[in-house]
């Protein structure tokens, strides 16, 4: 197990799915966790593993900026993980409303923007730093999500990006894209019927959803000094859900050969 002692973690979206799951992660490894979330709870969770926590929505690029400011006069962070995001309803562009469409944009793209833009631009100054984006198989592949998936897809371009700008200074900046993962806000649209669990989980060459704490694992090394060499990455964590799609134009994916050909 990696020793994150001395390093600060800020991580939005802490306080429920992937951002907990790697807040507890890192705090299990020694890291000191600061968690930015809005929702009403997230302070209950972040207290439950001892991290701190500070109410803030991202897409208020004014609140973050002073937040920023304010850890850095106590603890600089040393790492940053933009977990924030909301999952999108499956409508059609005819009919999915602008205001759906602008919130996808602003959480997810201008979201993880502001927060690398206010946490990364001083870790650059302290020339130490590792930052962890979350984009998603929808920005890499293609479905019925129009605000969701380009947003998810900038933001891969975004990390890159950012770890050609910030490189020099000493900051890595790598993305981490999830394949469909047991959350509650997965469980939300598995209820609400918009996703059938069977269906995802036939589609992905393991079989099965990914776990929180897969995710986390991968935020974490990428985070860590084991991951030194390693910027400008988009690394899927997908249980090969990435991989397997092709092969429905041959008949999907086989069951494995039980005797010798
Ligand atoms: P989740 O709903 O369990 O957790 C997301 C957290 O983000 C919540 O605590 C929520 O309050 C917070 N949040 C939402 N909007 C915010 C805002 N404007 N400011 C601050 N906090 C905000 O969801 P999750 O499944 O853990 O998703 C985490 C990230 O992983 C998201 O970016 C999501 O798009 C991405 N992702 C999830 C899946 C999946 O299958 N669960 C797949 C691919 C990518």
């Amino acid at each position: 197990m990696a020793d994150m002692t001395g390093q600060h973690a800020v991580i939005t979206g802490g306080g429920s799915g992937i951002g907990l799951a790697t807040a507890q992660l890192l705090r299990g490894q020694g890291a000191q966790v600061t968690i930015l979330d809005l929702a009403d709870g997230a302070d209950q969770a972040a207290a439950r593993i001892g991290a701190a926590f500070h109410k803030a929505d991202v897409t208020d690029e004014t609140a973050i900026e002073s937040l920023a400011e304010l850890l850095e006069a106590h603890t600089p962070p040393t790492i940053l993980v933009t977990c924030a995001g909301i999952l999108q309803r499956t409508l059609r562009p005819e009919v999915l409303s602008w205001g759906e469409w602008d919130r996808m944009i602003a959480v997810h793209l201008r979201g993880t923007y502001a927060c690398c833009r206010s946490f990364g631009g001083r870790m650059v100054k302290r020339r130490q730093g590792a930052i962890v984006t979350i984009a998603s198989v929808a920005g890499l592949g293609t479905g019925p999500l129009h605000g969701y998936g380009p947003a998810k897809a900038a933001i891969a371009h975004l990390s890159k990006g950012l770890a050609a700008e910030w490189g020099p200074g000493g900051v890595r900046v790598n993305c981490v894209a999830p394949g469909f993962t047991e959350t509650p806000a997965l469980d939300r649209g598995l209820s609400a019927g918009a996703l059938r669990a069977s269906r995802l989980e036939a589609a992905a060459a393991l079989g099965r959803l990914v776990a929180p704490q897969e995710i986390a694992a991968a935020i974490g090394f990428l985070a860590s000094p084991a991951a030194s060499g390693i910027t400008g990455a988009v690394l899927p964590v997908d249980a090969g859900y990435l991989v397997a799609g092709d092969w429905a134009a041959y008949g999907g994916l086989r069951e494995p050969l039980t005797d010798t050909p």
